[in-house]
């Protein structure tokens, strides 16, 4: 039984790991409004369309890129 038990939480943080290893960190974002990470967002500098997960959060403000980012 406990075998199970560690067995599931090695694959947790598996899971965890390879959906949470790719999310650009950026410090100041805790306070910005959460939407789910396959939304999509328009950036501000060129209007590409990105998912959340993948976009730069500057000031409340979404980029594709950090080549956009102010
Ligand atoms: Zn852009």
């Amino acid at each position: 039984m406990i075998l199970k038990l560690l067995i599931f939480a090695v694959v947790a943080v598996v899971i965890y790991k390879f959906f949470g290893g790719k999310l650009p960190t950026i410090g100041k974002s805790a306070d910005e409004k959460k939407l789910d990470e396959d939304t999509l967002v328009e950036c501000e500098t060129c209007s590409t369309y990105v998912t959340v997960k993948e976009s730069f959060i500057v000031s409340g403000k979404y980029y594709c890129s950090k080549e956009c980012t102010p």
